[in-house]
């Protein structure tokens, strides 16, 4: 086994990582040694994909959701959420915000829906927006496990990337997080049938969920170089207090440190095991440091998912308690997001699609 000093030298010599190496920098706690590790991962993402961060607007269109993840604010069985579908207008409108805004790139989220009508309507949003904005946005999904056929439909009418958590690669802990009628493998099968209709395909996972270890984590990094990843999108698992899982951290508040550390490790090691894909800093990590997103980039990740839904509804889009920024519009978020990025030497790619490098090496 190397020790943290050869494993150090193994990056700066360009040298590839095994899973033990992976498994010593995520157990990292020493802080100037944290502090190295996201300062090489930094370095690596200069010289992979540079330093510029790229925006994808998130609009989240419902928090409508046909299924019952023991972790998420939206699931079904949350009967004390109100829920909300944005009309086509409302949609169109941020959609229209983001492209004169030179936000190069949306992503339209929501609860899982798998009815004719809600994948017809998606289908007609995205030939709208793409008409809207003249083929300049790009277009992410991220709504969840749907069949080939829609997902082909998605496709055709001209979205190109889409976003699918596996949440944990581990078949265990995975049944752990879901009922029975969730299953790991039907996740799988979506992202294989993703990446064959020629998606560009993220993935990711939540990070610091109970019952959890580090071999877990490490094995779900290498879990994203197996199915070949072009884009990560993983933050800290928070808690919502009226989910089934919020028994299983009664303390959360002690750890949210620990949580933080943690994830900005993962994003470090991904950066530096993966190089070239895509990574996004997420919202959660925000909630769990008001810089959590600057330091997210600092650690490794070059995408930011500013959230351009209308005001109106974030509230109702509480996936773990005390999500940040629901009482801002999207000018606000955008000024903010400039200041923050500003402060840290990076510029931001506006009007840019800035899809993964790593797909593209592949075409
Ligand atoms: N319904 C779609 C799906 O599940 O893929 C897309 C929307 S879902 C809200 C997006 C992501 O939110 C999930 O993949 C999950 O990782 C994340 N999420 C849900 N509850 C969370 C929590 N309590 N803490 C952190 N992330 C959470
Ligand atoms: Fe629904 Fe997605 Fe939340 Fe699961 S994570 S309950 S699929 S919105």
């Amino acid at each position: 086994m190397k020790t943290y000093s050869e494993i150090l030298k193994s990056i700066d010599e360009g040298g590839i990582l095994v899973s033990e190496d992976l498994k010593v920098l995520l157990n990292l706690t020493n802080k100037t040694q944290m502090q190295t590790l996201f300062d090489r991962a930094y370095q690596v993402k200069a010289d992979n994909v540079g330093k510029k961060v790229y925006f994808r607007g998130i609009i989240e269109l419902s928090n409508i959701c046909e299924k019952d993840c023991y972790y998420c604010g939206i699931r079904k069985s949350n009967l004390s959420q109100e829920r909300y579908m944005m009309s086509e207008e409302e949609i169109l409108k941020a959609a229209e915000w983001a492209d004169q805004n030179k936000y190069g790139s949306i992503v339209l989220q929501a609860g899982e829906n798998t009815s004719k009508n809600f994948v017809e309507f998606i289908e007609k949003l995205i030939k709208k927006i793409r008409r809207l904005s003249g083929n300049r946005l790009g277009i992410t999904l991220s709504l969840g496990e749907q069949t080939k056929d829609s997902y082909r439909k998605w496709f055709d009418a001209g979205a190109h990337r889409y976003l699918l958590r596996i949440e944990t690669s581990n078949d265990k802990l995975y049944k752990f997080l879901h009922p029975e009628n969730h299953l790991y493998s039907s996740r799988l099968k979506c992202l294989e049938n993703l990446r064959k209709l020629g998606y560009q395909v993220g993935t990711g996972v939540m990070i610091g969920l109970p019952q959890q270890t580090t071999d877990d984590l490490v094995n779900d990094i290498l879990f994203f170089k197996k199915i070949d990843a072009d884009m990560i999108g993983m933050g800290p698992y928070l808690v919502h207090k009226e989910t089934p899982l919020a028994d299983s951290l009664p303390d959360f508040d002690k750890i949210k440190e620990y949580q933080l550390n943690l994830s900005l490790k993962m994003i470090a090691v991904t950066r530096i095991f993966l190089q070239d894909v895509n990574i996004a800093s997420t919202t959660a990590l925000q909630s769990l440091n008001p810089t959590g997103r600057e330091m997210g980039l600092l650690a490794g990740a070059n995408i930011i998912m500013p959230n351009i839904t209308e005001t109106k509804y974030r509230a109702s889009y509480q996936l773990y308690d005390n999500k940040p920024c629901i009482d801002e519009n999207s000018s606000m978020c955008r000024n903010c997001l400039e200041r923050r990025i500003a402060s840290i030497g990076e510029t931001i790619g506006y009007g840019e699609w800035g899809d993964s490098k790593h797909f593209r090496k592949k075409r």
